[in-house]
């Protein structure tokens, strides 16, 4: 073992950071973002960081950023401290001998390690992930204003500004003929300018979404992400076989490797959506994407609306992957007041760039660390609003 590579110490600390806008999804509005931060030292005296943030807490699933905080806690850390980092398959292991599910919790200590071992050899992680074959990723914006007019203004300003041209519309929140007349004014003040996706966050069943995406494909939408519950595989295979000219996208349905299998057996999809803190960790993001190669499954590499710091990590494991894809949502830092890294990932004529240096390419500041803490805020925690979403 190489004993400047042994883990030594792991803090973890749950950030607060507001972002720029309400960000409305089927489930409420977001505005403010929690991702919880870990900090792993090595032997040697390098230091790696990892991210998980979820979003609205366990409103998207199971996990909350407490939750994920005491995983790491009082599970993972001990299960790692004084192993060697360089074994990260060992390390997962490990963590799920102690530990069943936390994905989340997993995929940020994961994360660190990776970014510790990466800086230890002065390597970047995408070096670690078996070679990047992108350079940029195409990188969309989420529209979840909720007001046409905002939406369409805002996303004119990133056509202008040559930042985005694929935009996804959040809806699922109000009656599915409302939302369909929020998609078709915005598709139509957009055509022949943008690529249109929607996200309905689960919200529909399966009746409802038979009824209502034709429309939305009829507007011009040609990706149509995770229409019905996560449970609904039956209605999610329906759909992928009936609809025409659009592809159907399974998000909060593809967590593990063996959920993934099983959408493949079944035909249940055209796309994965692929997110590092649902799969739990960068390793396992790999694992699902090779189901998807093998399974003539596309992929799109979503966001859990992290900092610069978790969407570098993704944007490292995203470059890793061949196949058929459809860029990447990595737009989580735009989306925050504030960042934790010097400086972000460079957006270029609508693509996201890939950064080079050691690790994740990406240096945290300390100080924005310390700034957005919640213990040092001395704050609550506020995931979502729910307001008029949950039922009296
Ligand atoms: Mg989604």
């Amino acid at each position: 073992m190489q004993e400047s590579l042994i883990v030594e110490r792991i803090e973890t600390r749950i950030l607060d950071i507001p972002t720029i806008r309400a960000h409305k999804l089927s489930f409420g509005a977001i505005r403010q973002q929690s991702p919880v931060i870990v900090q792993l030292w090595l032997a040697g005296g390098v230091c790696g960081f990892g991210e998980a943030a979820t979003i609205g807490g366990p409103s998207w699933n199971e996990e909350s950023p407490e939750s994920i905080r005491h995983a790491i806690d009082s599970y993972l850390a001990p299960a790692v401290i004084g192993q060697d980092a360089g074994r990260f398959e060992a390390l997962l292991a490990r963590m799920y001998a102690v530990c069943k599910g936390n994905l989340f919790a997993k995929s940020a200590v994961e994360m660190a390690v990776i970014d510790a071992v990466a800086r230890a050899h002065n390597l970047p992680a995408w070096q670690l992930l078996g070679g990047k074959r992108h350079h940029s990723l195409p990188l969309a914006w989420t529209l979840a204003s909720g007001e046409v007019a905002v939406d369409v203004e805002e996303a004119q300003r990133m056509l202008a500004e040559r930042r985005h041209r694929i935009f996804k519309i959040k809806i699922g929140a109000r009656e599915p003929a409302a939302d369909v007349a929020h998609v078709s004014q915005i598709a139509r003040a957009l055509a022949g300018q943008a690529r249109l996706t929607v996200d309905v966050n689960q919200a529909w069943d399966g009746n409802t979404a038979r009824r209502y995406l034709p429309q939305l494909v009829e507007s011009g939408v040609s990706l149509i992400e995770q229409p019905v519950a996560r449970w609904n595989v039956e209605a999610l295979k329906n759909l992928t076989a009936t609809l025409a000219s659009a592809l159907v996208m399974a998000d909060e349905t593809v967590c593990t490797p063996q959920d993934a299998m099983g959408l493949a057996r079944q035909n249940a999809c055209h796309v994965f959506s692929l997110k590092v803190a649902k799969h739990g960790g960068l390793l396992q993001t790999r694992k699902v994407a090779a189901i998807a190669e093998a399974a003539d499954i596309d992929w799109y590499g979503g966001t859990m609306l992290e900092t610069s710091l978790g969407s570098a990590a993704s944007a490292h494991v995203f470059s890793t992957l061949g196949a058929s894809h459809h860029g990447c949502e990595l737009f989580g830092p735009q989306l925050l007041v504030d960042d934790i890294v010097e400086a972000r990932m460079p957006i270029k004529d609508c693509e996201l760039q890939l950064p080079d240096g050691p690790g994740f390419g990406v240096e945290v500041s300390l100080s924005q660390l310390q700034r957005f803490d919640r213990a040092r805020q001395g704050l609550t925690a506020v995931h979502v609003d729910f307001g008029q979403y949950l039922a009296t």
